[in-house]
């Protein structure tokens, strides 16, 4: 691990899940936590070593799935610093158990309570409240930090901008890599989420750090990329109605796109992947090309007008 400087007061630690790191008035920030205890001991020990003497004020999550706030109780117990994430993020922090329920509407499995789903509780000390009026951000508590709403990954997910002009994207933006080998990533919401790459497609900053890319000066690229990624899963989708000629469940939707791209899933990530079908069928749907109905008991989507 390392504390790779991008402006006066903000620092990044590159990883799985890049860590965003800030300091104002001598105290410091951290931007995501990493997946668990041994991230947040690693993380800590940098800091110990790089930054001596700045305690830690707080952690920033961008939202709560379990790769971003998984440090987080570690690093709460040995420093009590507080944590701070917008409402409904900050829920799933504190209660880490909804997360797989969100999964599976229901209580879970336990193979879908591993910890890359279900992280370790975190004690939320304050709610971040974006400003639907301010597009732009709003003040991050007393600290001259932004929330930038980036909608569409989760459920309320912020991005962070620092005075020097660091921003941090968060899951707005994946690595092409990425975006090759889960094809679906996870997306909640089609149409919020073509809006944030709209956003970020129009945003300056000295620094853009995604948790899921390298850090670049320049992301237009790479939001042209995820966007592509978003289309060919909403195209692959309504291909795959087209060529069953008869309506589908969401389940054999992901079938067939998954095992026509040798896609490989465990139950975790199948569920994910059906949270990604089921988003692009709400907004297929919403477009007025698909429909839903029920027959036999299954919840069954048609092209319109077939
Ligand atoms: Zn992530």
């Amino acid at each position: 691990m390392e504390l790779i400087q991008l402006g006066k007061s903000t620092w990044y630690i590159p990883g799985r899940v890049n860590i965003g790191y800030y300091e104002e008035n001598s105290q410091g920030y951290l931007i995501d936590t990493g997946l668990d205890d041994e991230n947040g001991r690693k993380i800590l020990k940098l800091l110990g070593e790089a930054r001596k003497n700045t305690p830690l004020r707080a952690i920033v999550n961008t939202h709560s799935n379990a790769d971003h706030i998984g440090g987080n109780a570690f690093i709460q117990k040995r420093t009590g610093c507080e944590v701070w994430a917008t409402r409904v993020e900050g829920l799933l922090t504190e209660i880490t158990a909804l997360e797989p329920t969100l999964l599976w509407s229901a209580h879970p499995f336990k193979q879908i309570r591993g910890k890359f789903i279900e992280a370790k509780p975190s004690k939320v000390a304050a709610f971040i409240e974006p400003d639907e009026t301010r597009p732009d951000g709003c003040w991050i508590k007393d600290t001259r930090l932004t929330a930038v709403p980036l909608p569409g990954h989760y459920l309320d997910m912020i991005g962070v901008r620092t005075p020097d002009d660091v921003f941090f994207l968060a899951d707005a933006l994946f690595d092409p890599t990425i975006l090759e080998k889960y094809r679906f990533s996870v997306v909640l919401d089609i149409a919020s989420a073509h809006r944030t790459l709209d956003k970020i497609e129009k945003s300056e900053a000295r620094w853009f750090v995604p948790c899921h890319a390298p850090a670049a000066q320049d992301v237009k690229e790479l939001a042209r990329q995820n966007r592509e990624g978003l289309v060919w899963v909403t195209k692959a989708m309504e291909n795959a109605l087209v060529e069953a000629g008869r309506p589908l469940t969401r389940e054999e939707i992901l079938s067939r796109v998954g095992t026509a791209s040798g896609m490989e899933m465990d139950a975790a990530h199948l569920l994910l992947n059906l949270c990604s079908v089921s988003a692009h069928l709400t907004y297929l749907s919403e477009l007025g090309r698909v429909e839903p109905f029920v027959r036999d008991c299954l919840l069954l989507w048609r092209l319109k007008g077939d």
